[in-house]
């Protein structure tokens, strides 16, 4: 007890100080307690975490909106360094403690509230490298949405605490193929990666073309799908597609399956073409109306064909699994005067071999649609917003940034995932 009022009051400021330091201390304390913790839970188990992240969904708005002062608060306080997957090289990717990034003019930093895992991504896992997105040692991952932390001087559209999505790409909107209205085929299109991290930078050309605010009813790990489904969009309206025509998509991956839902959602008959057994279930419930599993493509050529009328083939056949094999394949599904799209990329110095006759004499229209551009993106995420596109349906996980080479290593062992929401 102290003695008297001056005691009293002197006691009361050290006690402040005290105070003070000891919080001081505590913040960086517990940023250390948290890394090694959040390692421990690894250990103890994937389950543990997965539980976590369950609970923590469920709270995930409140976190938002609590987390986004946070952020601030943590940025005002001078956090220079945050969690970050880098690729170092073929399968090695590695969380590691890298800058936080800064807003320079025209420029934003998002909070990464969910990144998704692509095909795309576990190719440049499996390769180590991606001739034209990525060159390691790099930040890595290109599917998020985020909440805005900074916005760089100039920055009118956006602002701190806006709900965004960034696409992964921008085009110069200057060379011959822009003022065409073929942005996908940019000559200099921009690409951004990092999206598995704490925080990401976003460069200005894509903050002015490609970055989009979320409405507020719509998830951020929903909104993350708009990159791969502006990519479905495009491949599918390319495809010259009538209401009520039969098409056929061969490939249940991701982007087979989000086709095929796009071609549903359009009125079109969908015949889905998949391999393996989780796929069959998953190409039904995103509106295919026959699905043929595969097991040789002499097979499913034949099976596709008996379910059109007369064996005359499909209206449109679009090719997403990404091997030459498959290419052909498509080309023998279409019926006369059809169109086939060549949407998956297959490896660097492939070929095809194709009948000229019955391109030519059948009159079939090929096309080979590639990436997307700022007005497709934008009808994705309309797509996604308007509650017709079952977005749950393809975000079939939930890891910590921690569990980046796991989720890797399950999604190259080809399991029935998905995609996978990464959460920093
Ligand atoms: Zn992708
Ligand atoms: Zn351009």
């Amino acid at each position: 007890m102290p003695k008297s009022v001056k005691d009293a009051v002197e006691r009361g400021r050290t006690t402040v100080e005290d105070v003070l330091k000891v919080g001081r201390n505590t913040v960086g304390d517990v940023l250390k307690v948290g890394r090694n913790t959040v390692e421990d839970v690894l250990d103890v188990g994937r389950n543990t975490v997965g539980e976590v992240i369950n609970v923590g969904r469920n709270t995930v708005e409140d976190v938002l909106e609590v987390g986004r002062k946070t952020v601030d608060d943590v940025l005002e306080v001078g956090r220079k360094t945050m969690n970050a997957a880098v690729l170092h090289g073929r399968e090695d990717v590695r969380i590691e403690q890298v800058p936080v990034p800064e807003a320079g003019p025209g420029e934003l930093v998002l909070s990464v509230g969910a990144a998704l895992t692509c095909g795309t991504d576990l190719k440049v896992f499996r390769r180590g490298y991606h001739a034209r997105m990525i060159v390691p040692p790099a930040l890595f991952g290109h599917e998020l949405a985020g909440t805005v932390v900074q916005a760089g001087e100039g920055v009118e559209t956006f602002a701190a605490g806006d709900r965004v999505v960034a696409l992964n790409s921008a085009p110069c909107g200057q060379c011959y193929f822009c003022e065409r209205g073929q942005e996908n085929l940019c000559d200099d299109l921009l690409f951004n990666n990092g999206a598995y991290a704490e925080f990401i930078r976003i460069p200005a050309r894509i903050v002015a073309k490609n970055v989009l605010k979320v409405p507020d009813h719509v998830a951020l790990e929903y909104a993350a799908l708009t990159e791969p489904l502006a990519c479905a969009v495009h491949g599918f309206e390319d495809s010259n597609p009538q209401p009520g025509d039969t098409v056929a998509v061969i490939g249940g991956g991701p982007l087979g399956l989000m086709i095929l839902h796009v071609a549903a959602l359009a009125g079109c008959e969908v015949i889905a073409v998949v391999k393996h057994d989780g796929q069959v279930e998953a190409a039904r419930q995103l509106g295919a109306t026959h699905v043929v599993q595969s097991t040789t493509i002499r097979k499913a050529i034949r099976d596709v064909r008996t379910l059109t009328s007369n064996n005359r083939g499909v209206d449109i056949a679009i090719e997403a699994v990404g091997i030459p094999e498959a290419w052909e394949e498509a080309v023998e599904m279409v019926r006369k005067g059809g169109t086939v799209n060549f949407f998956g990329g297959c490896a660097v110095g492939t070929r095809v071999t194709l009948d000229t006759n019955r391109i030519h004499y059948s009159d079939i229209t090929l096309r080979a649609t590639f990436h997307h551009t700022p007005e497709i993106c934008r009808k994705a995420l309309d797509l996604i917003a308007s509650g017709r596109f079952q977005a749950g349906a393809f975000i079939t996980g939930h890891a910590h940034l921690y569990e980046l080479n796991r989720v890797f290593e399950k999604l190259m062992k080809r399991s029935t995932e998905i995609k996978t929401a990464i959460v920093p």
